[in-house]
């Protein structure tokens, strides 16, 4: 319907880490909000959750279309203590699971 409030780059919204979302301030007092995931689903509306309004968010899909394994634990491996590591697996896919039902 091209009845956004505003285009956005990418490069001008903050990116959330402990949330995994983009935001901007909304003139509300709130933000927009993009997930990665919806980016990388090639959608481009970033909504406020306080008020109606959306923005057009101007990015390359090609930055979003495969997402990387946020694998930050990688830098410290602690190799001989295979039994705790199968844990804290068994919990990250829970966890993703649970993301990705909230679609
Ligand atoms: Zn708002």
């Amino acid at each position: 319907m091209g009845a956004y409030y505003d285009e956005i780059e990418i490069e001008d919204m903050a990116w959330d880490e402990a949330k995994g979302v983009y935001h901007y301030p909304c003139p509300c007092g709130d933000r927009f909000e993009i997930t990665r995931r919806q980016l990388a689903d090639c959608e481009d509306i970033a909504t406020c959750p306080s008020c109606s309004l959306i923005i057009r968010v101007i990015f390359d899909p090609l930055d979003f279309e495969d997402e990387p394994d946020e694998d930050e634990d990688e830098s410290q491996s602690d190799e001989g203590d295979s039994g705790s590591d199968e844990n804290r697996f068994e919990d990250a896919m829970e966890k993703l699971s649970l993301t990705s039902e909230g679609d």
